[in-house]
């Protein structure tokens, strides 16, 4: 580790070793046995991380913009309606990808770090013209949470398809896909799933499959059309060869190492160290006087926390200084407030020690820079609210 920055940011996140040293294995050819069974395991390791057992897997080279382009390019026609619940940065890119492909959306969004209310959602989903909506599980841009299951829930009720933006929450916020009855949940590999970049995931119910088989006109992306996927994914789970775009064979090779860990801790013990963690993080950066983005602890990523520099404070130095103390940490994304705040990933394997590293910089940078903070404080709050989780 000597001379190694620990990277905090929200993904690429750290990633485990034995991930890491399954990727760098001899590539095999992409219809090798051993990589088919790989392959084939992944697939059903995925069911296992969405909670989705009636769920149709993709495992596709990409990233999670590539994911949230197939839930739109095989889902929507042109002039349908796409309801498109924003809590940031995340949710205005989801709109674009949708208007690309011709959808009519209509974008809900709340003032910075407030939800969009559920009243305001049924009251849109009434009007009938809506074929399906789309959430932004964890929006990275302002590290807000968005409880997906009552709006599934209302989604139901009017008819409407659920597309869940899941790249900053798969794997470590709670989500029951079947359960909830969501339709799509997607992510990229590069965040709690613990993968390089390079891979996007998505999970279609049986109703999306069904949405995607009945479409009136040709999926309007060659790469994307599950068309060509379908039968892939379907070959590989039945262990057989299959081609149609070369498989990011390592990077697979890598997934099943992580998904394999991931399902080893468990769902539920993953959640909750996701929660318990955050929440011991959240309690550190209170007592250090800094503001975080969500007006609420109930709407508070448990993946990543995006706070506000504290006034006088110039960010860019702020993030230098705690860089010398071989942490990094991310700027800000959302355009009207980008240069007043920086955000901390806390996702997939990360532990109580990296969260101590990532306090102790930003406390010794803010005590560098003057702030009138007590030495050790964050550090005993983040103790201290640790030691009474469970
Ligand atoms: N949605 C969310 C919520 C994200 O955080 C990101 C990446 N930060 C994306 C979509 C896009 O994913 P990618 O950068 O892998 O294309």
């Amino acid at each position: 580790m000597k001379g190694r920055k620990l990277l905090m940011i929200p993904g690429p996140i750290e990633f485990e070793p034995e991930v890491l040293r399954a990727m760098g294995m001899a590539t095999t050819s992409h219809i090798a046995p051993n990589f088919i069974a790989v392959f084939g395991n992944s697939l059903e390791l995925m069911r296992e991380v969405w909670q989705s057992p009636t769920g149709q897997p993709f495992i596709v080279a990409g990233t999670g913009t590539l994911a949230m382009d197939m839930a739109a390019a095989n889902l929507i026609e042109q002039g349908d309606h796409v309801l498109v619940i924003s809590s940031g940065y995340f949710g205005k890119r989801f709109k674009d990808i949708l208007d690309r492909y011709g959808a009519n959306t209509t974008i809900l969004e709340a003032p910075i770090g407030e939800i969009v209310s559920i009243e305001a959602i049924e009251n849109e989903l009434k009007t009938g013209k809506y074929k399906a909506l789309t959430i932004t599980h964890v929006d990275t841009s302002t590290g807000i949470l968005m409880h997906p299951k009552p709006i599934a829930q209302l989604a139901k009720k009017y008819g409407v398809l659920t597309i869940l933006d899941g790249v900053c929450s798969v794997a470590g916020e709670e989500i029951k896909q079947d359960e909830w009855g969501i339709d799509v949940v997607l992510t990229g590999s590069q965040k709690a799933i613990g993968v390089p970049p390079g891979l996007a995931l998505l999970m279609a119910s049986q109703k999306a499959i069904d949405v995607f088989k009945n479409r009136q006109t040709p999926v309007g992306s060659y790469y994307s059309d599950w068309g060509n996927w379908l039968p892939i994914m379907k070959a590989y789970e039945e262990r057989k060869p299959s081609y149609f775009g070369t498989p990011a064979v390592n990077l697979i090779v890598a997934l099943e190492t992580s998904l394999k860990k991931i399902c080893k801790e468990g769902m539920d013990n993953r959640v909750k160290r996701h929660q318990n963690l955050a929440k011991a993080f959240r309690a550190a950066i209170a007592s250090l006087n800094l503001e975080i983005i969500p007006k609420s602890n109930q709407i508070a990523a448990n993946t990543l926390t995006a706070a506000y520099y504290p006034k006088g404070i110039d960010g860019a130095a702020l993030r230098a200084k705690i860089a010398e103390k071989n942490v990094i940490v991310a700027g800000g994304l959302l355009a009207e407030i980008k240069t007043s705040y920086f955000r901390i990933g806390h996702m997939g394997s990360v532990s109580p020690n990296d969260l101590v590293a990532v306090l102790s910089a930003l406390e010794c940078a803010l005590l560098e820079l003057g702030q009138p903070i007590e030495s050790g404080i964050s550090l005993q709050s983040f103790q201290n609210e640790l030691m009474q989780t469970d």
